[in-house]
């Protein structure tokens, strides 16, 4: 793997060799590497002008819209680290992320800037807001947006792209190096307070160029973004994958199957990657067709397990076979995937799916208690190394030598490998329930679940129990149309799965909880308990 010193160079490069290709599709609108390269330069020469520094933060609180990528590029070119924030955060839990990161500039749809900036308690106080009001490029998915587009930015604020459009020269000193920090990515919060992991350039280039080889797309391919732009999956298999291979980003604003469908028929992607969770949801629209997936030549799910039923949908004619691949916001996504030329094993005893292989230059290790390797098929803790991983979080040295040790990074998550080298993920350490002193992985429950063809989504928890401590509790979603009695679910599992391990209540809910990257909260349906 031969990496560009930043994704940012391999921008610029891309921008000189094809500066009239599409960069960004977002529904009707289009901006060219020369546009969005010329945007991004005036915007970078703006902040400068108003005292943004080298190594400043910005944050970005938006949507999978063009002036994400914008914001992203302008920021880099001056010199800075970019914040992504979800903005299905609510105003206080964004206020804590400004603050914690310092931000000295903050991009932001229209209104919201207020309500961060109200509850925002900064020390040194955020200098520049800029909006996103006024973009050509509508959306038809959320008409706030698309009846928003007109308004003037509010006081104290400045439009993205008027200000781009002034045209400032881009500062021609904030040369930014491999170890400079590119993006401060506040973990997604599925077990706990977010903490900001401090992703290098080097991180980035590394996995945005394994991505781009490890695809063998075409020059000028299409990717589509299913994950969010401010999740680490997004940003790093989507954007950098296709600015590295010149390729088209087309953007859809935010996950809405129907949306999502209309725009794989109008773009025509090649290439796609989101939680296992999207999948479903797009399989389980009314409209769905394998003609929606015709133009991809390859589809991958990370961030989240990837049920085998999901898997078998797909390859008996649904669409393509679906990657696994593994990551976390420490690795800067993927450090084990499927590779392109084969199909992942399921081990025969759990019925897990593998999430692939390791990449090259990157050590997995299986490990215990005490980081001493554990033999092949052993459950342990997954440990990885390798030039993706984070030297640490942001202004945290105590959980960064906990979770970093020695720079390795202890991943809260049990696996094991197999003789041949898969790897497989059984489930987060946190998330085990000790029945009667039995361990069971909720994933494993989840599997079985999700092998009945009336579930959509399944989700298992421990609950307290007076004489086994802990016990196994289900909540599923069902597809449209399907019914079943919770009773008939369990008995589904305890034909399969021994008596400590099936859920003695299941629950059915309309839909299940999820955090906006599109992971199943167990945490959430645990404190209903
Ligand atoms: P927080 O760290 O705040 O709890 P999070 O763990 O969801 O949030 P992410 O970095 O978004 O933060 O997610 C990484 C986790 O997602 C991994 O640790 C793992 O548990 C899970 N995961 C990622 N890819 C897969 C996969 N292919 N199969 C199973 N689980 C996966």
């Amino acid at each position: 793997v031969h990496p560009p010193v930043t994704v940012l160079h391999a921008f610029r490069d891309a921008a000189r060799r094809a500066p009239d290709r599409t960069a960004i599709a977002y529904f009707d609108g289009r901006l060219s590497y020369r546009e969005a390269d010329e945007l991004s330069d005036a915007l970078a020469g703006h902040l400068a002008e108003r005292g943004f520094a080298h190594g400043d933060r910005l944050a970005v609180v938006l949507q999978n819209v063009p002036q994400f990528v914008l914001a992203l590029l302008g920021a880099w070119k001056a010199g800075g680290t970019v914040v992504p924030v979800n903005p299905m955060y609510k105003d206080r839990e964004v206020a804590h992320v400004l603050a914690d990161a310092e931000v000295a500039a903050l991009v932001c749809a229209d209104r919201a800037w207020e309500a961060y900036l109200r509850d925002t308690a900064v020390g040194s106080p955020v200098r520049i807001a800029l909006t996103t009001s006024d973009f050509d490029l509508q959306t038809r998915n959320d008409e706030r947006v698309l009846r928003g587009g007109r308004l003037p930015a509010p006081e104290g604020t400045e439009d993205l792209l008027t200000v781009a459009r002034r045209g400032a020269p881009a500062p021609e000193d904030r040369e930014l190096g491999p170890d400079d920090i590119a993006l401060i990515s506040y973990t997604s919060g599925t077990s706990g307070t977010p903490k900001g992991a401090m992703n290098t350039h080097a991180n980035i280039a590394y996995n945005a160029e394994r991505q781009r080889t490890g695809l063998g797309l075409p020059e000028g391919s299409t990717y589509f973004a299913l994950a969010p732009l401010f999740h680490i999956t997004g940003m790093v298999c989507e954007l950098s994958a296709c600015v590295v291979g010149t390729g088209t980003l087309a953007l859809a604003h935010r996950f809405e199957a129907g949306v999502v469908l209309d725009a794989f028929a109008e773009h025509r992607p090649a290439y796609t990657v989101g939680p296992s969770t999207a999948f479903m949801a797009l399989a389980a629209h009314p409209a769905c067709t394998p003609g929606h997936f015709a133009s991809f030549r390859m589809i991958s799910s990370g961030g989240a397990p990837l049920p085998p039923a999901l898997v078998e949908k797909f390859r008996a004619g649904f669409g393509p076979y679906i990657r696994n691949g593994y990551g976390l916001t420490e690795c800067t996504a993927p450090c084990a995937s499927v590779p392109p030329e084969k199909e992942a094993p399921v081990d025969p005893v759990s019925g897990t799916l593998s999430v692939g292989v390791p990449g090259p230059d990157t050590v997995v290790r299986i490990v215990d208690d005490q980081g001493r390797d554990l033999p092949f098929g052993e459950y342990g803790e997954i440990a990885v190394r390798g030039p993706m991983v984070v030297p640490g979080y942001w202004r945290l040295p105590e959980a960064s030598a906990a979770t970093l040790p020695d720079g390795e990074l202890r991943t809260g998550d049990i696996g094991f490998m197999d003789a041949d080298g898969w790897l497989y993920v059984v489930d987060r350490k946190k998330d085990m329930i000790n029945a009667s002193g039995f361990k069971v992985w909720p994933r494993e429950v989840e599997d079985v679940l999700y092998g009945h063809p009336a579930v959509r989504e399944a989700a298992v928890v421990g609950v307290p129990d007076e004489y086994r401590g802990e016990t196994v509790k289900a909540y599923v979603s069902l597809r449209p149309g399907a019914s079943v009695a919770p009773a008939e679910l369990s008995a589904y599992c305890a034909e399969r799965l021994a008596a400590y391990k099936y859920p003695r209540e299941v629950v059915v809910l309309p839909e299940l909880p999820k955090t906006t990257s599109g992971k199943i909260l167990r945490r959430e349906l645990r404190s209903r308990t």
